[in-house]
């Protein structure tokens, strides 16, 4: 069911059979767009392995709008007599490779750069684009979230390249550093550690941003607004970092305060905390049309709609804990492609669930334990099939959808209630050490439960992720799966649930 490496190939082979003589006897392909993720089958380019990204922003508070220069480290795996990059909405005014300007045309979300000579295969290049931007234009997505004086960025799944030209695909993860250029008064802040600050003199301050693991594009954050930084300590001195609207601070605290408890549960059932820092970035807006989701698991610093976060913590601890559980499944261990989305929001989600009762919190439901909640879900399991797929087939108009989420979580159970409680824990710990700091497909989690568990497991796993029927739950025969009716709104409002949607969770 993977078809990334199948569609590699397949690609290399239509560009050799294209690729251009040139006067040096070598051929030279043409990066065409897109890996052929089974989601976005034009996300992404071959012929390149982005190793690192140094982008700076420069907020303009007069226009709005912000200058941008991204320069982009590159391994190329063949000679390129041109290269694709993903971006839309991207004023473009310069581009050089190697340091010297090349030509560009942009068209279809990809910038395509001619550099005076072809790189050769094996070669390491660097890009620099130079653009602006404006986090308030109208494009047909975007990853911008504009706030009244500011903004913050939101790239999941396949928007990061409205913010800055890319290898906009989560399979292609590279070092990030992130410089932001303010005017004194605002705040300018983005993942990773504060590695710098540099007043320029002119009533604006550089502040520069590091990041020690590798990232993918969808989960770069970078804001720019009138905030306070929150600093505070959690297990094992982890640093805890905030970053606050000023005027909203002391209404958001208590739910900040909760994080240092929530990473200490987390710690005990997914291990150690991946990365240098956590913390919280509630934007400076409610507005639905700035942002239409509750949290973004941006790595890190993890975005937030700020209403969301001023409700009791039995409204909202699910949710936080959701979102701090992608620190580990979404952030650290990367989908291979958005087929495997469940692996994040899946695991999100269970743990989400679990933690939620047994605090004794009940859901939307009125359910109380995750057994209850799972029979629910269960029931639904064939009609959720019908309108949204199988867990691991998504397609980008249901990927967002709760078959991704509390189905996901469905498997999960089903998979802990096949081989116990002791072994399942051993599989996750598995997985996560295994592809920590890398990407995960599907198969990957497939094997790694085969092996821990010493059973085959993968007809059961792939029946429950890939099979139109939903199967008998382990441990429970007096379950029943209800029947599929044509999808109704209420049917497509109970599976639209997860960081984009209400959160039934
Ligand atoms: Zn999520």
């Amino acid at each position: 069911m993977i078809a990334l490496p199948r569609t590699r190939v397949g690609l290399a082979v239509a560009l050799a059979l294209s690729a251009a003589l040139l006067s040096a006897g070598v051929p030279a392909a043409t990066a065409v767009g897109g890996l052929g993720d089974p989601v976005f089958p034009s996300l992404g380019n071959a012929g390149y392995d982005a190793l690192a990204y140094d982008l700076s922003f420069t907020y303009r508070p007069d226009s709005r709008t912000v200058d941008a220069t991204a320069v982009i480290t590159a391994r190329t795996s063949r000679t390129l007599a041109s290269l694709d990059l993903d971006a839309l909405g991207l004023d473009v005014h310069a581009v050089r490779v190697n340091g010297r300007p090349a030509a560009f045309t942009t068209h279809d979300e990809k910038l395509t750069l001619t550099p005076d000579r072809p790189l050769r295969r094996g070669a390491i290049a660097q890009v620099t684009v130079a653009y602006a931007a404006d986090p308030r234009a109208r494009l047909p997505h975007t990853g911008w979230v504009p706030t009244p004086n500011g903004f913050a960025v939101a790239g999941q799944p396949d928007s990061a390249h409205t913010v800055f030209p890319c290898n906009d695909h989560p399979s292609d993860k590279a070092r990030f550093t992130i410089s932001v250029t303010a005017p004194d008064g605002l705040l300018g802040v983005a993942g990773g550690e504060l590695t710098a600050t540099e007043p320029l003199g002119d009533g604006r301050t550089a502040r520069r941003y590091t990041s020690r693991a590798p990232m993918a594009t969808e989960l770069v954050q970078v804001s720019v607004g009138d905030y306070t930084v929150r600093e505070r300590s959690g297990p094992h001195g982890l640093p805890l970092r905030d970053v606050v609207p000023r005027a909203r601070a002391a209404d958001l605290e208590p739910a900040l305060a909760l994080t240092a408890d929530q990473l200490a549960w987390a710690e005990q059932h997914l291990g150690p905390f991946p990365f240098e820092a956590y913390g919280i970035l509630p934007a400076d807006t409610d507005d639905p049309d700035a942002f239409g989701f509750t949290g973004l698991e941006t790595q890190t610093l993890t975005l937030y709609k700020p209403g969301f976060l001023r409700r009791p913590e039995p409204a909202i601890g699910s949710h936080m804990m959701h979102e701090l559980v992608h620190s580990w499944f979404g952030d650290s261990v990367s989908p291979a492609t958005w087929a495997d989305l469940w692996l994040n929001e899946g695991h999100a989600d269970f743990y989400g669930l679990m933690y939620r009762y047994e605090r004794g919190w009940p859901d939307a439901f009125g359910y109380t334990t995750l057994a209850d909640r799972m029979r629910y879900v269960y029931g639904l399991g064939d009609q959720w099939r019908h309108d949204a797929g199988p867990v691991a087939a998504p397609t980008a108009a249901t990927l967002f959808d709760g078959q991704r989420y509390t189905g996901g979580a469905l498997v999960l159970f089903a998979l802990r209630e096949k081989v116990g409680a002791d072994t399942f824990d051993a599989i996750e710990h598995a997985f996560l050490r295994q592809h920590r700091y890398g990407n995960a497909t599907t198969a990957d989690y497939l094997r790694t439960a085969s092996e821990v568990s010493g059973q085959d497991l993968t007809g059961f796993l792939t029946d429950w992720l890939y099979g139109r029927s939903t199967p008998p739950m382990p441990g429970h025969p007096d379950w029943k799966v209800g029947p599929v009716t044509p999808p109704s709104a209420t049917a497509r409002g109970m599976a639209v649930p997860g960081d984009h949607g209400s959160g039934t969770l």
